[in-house]
């Protein structure tokens, strides 16, 4: 597998080839069964995570292609691909309840994040307001 620096992914996907956008935050390949199915990896905190060492690219966690017919499930290591076992319905209910929960926990932290924000600008307000009166009374 080479791995391919672009600003836009492109229409046409050539096997054996990931493509990366930084730009877009995002990378893409061919499933590496071979079923031509086109696998889109989204880059973020709760997504995949690409490390590049200056020669090859890692993706972490594994690819699991449940949605697809062949269901496979591999890693991109170093740019080779490593072949998990096959999992049972079972173990991908669990991955994806777990991804679930995850991403919950995330979007719910910063929920919490922007609600303090908005609190803290109330705030302000209000101390500019008191300092006002103060200033012209
Ligand atoms: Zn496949």
């Amino acid at each position: 597998m080479i791995h391919k620096f672009v600003k836009f992914i492109p229409e046409c996907i050539e096997e054996g080839v990931i493509y990366i956008s930084t730009t877009y935050a995002t990378a893409t390949h061919n499933c590496c069964c071979g079923c031509k199915n086109k696998v889109v990896t989204p880059l973020s905190p709760t997504d995949w995570k690409l490390t590049f060492n200056g020669k090859s690219i890692s993706l972490d966690p594994s690819i699991g292609n449940w949605s697809f017919k062949c269901q496979s499930h591999y890693w991109i290591k170093n740019n080779k691909v490593e072949w998990s076992n096959k999992w049972t319905k079972d173990m991908i209910d669990a991955c994806r309840s777990k991804d679930r929960i995850i991403k919950d926990k995330y979007y719910n932290k910063t929920r919490l994040k922007n609600k303090k924000r908005l609190n803290i600008n109330k705030y302000n307000i209000l101390k500019r307001i008191k300092k006002w009166f103060k200033v012209h009374r």
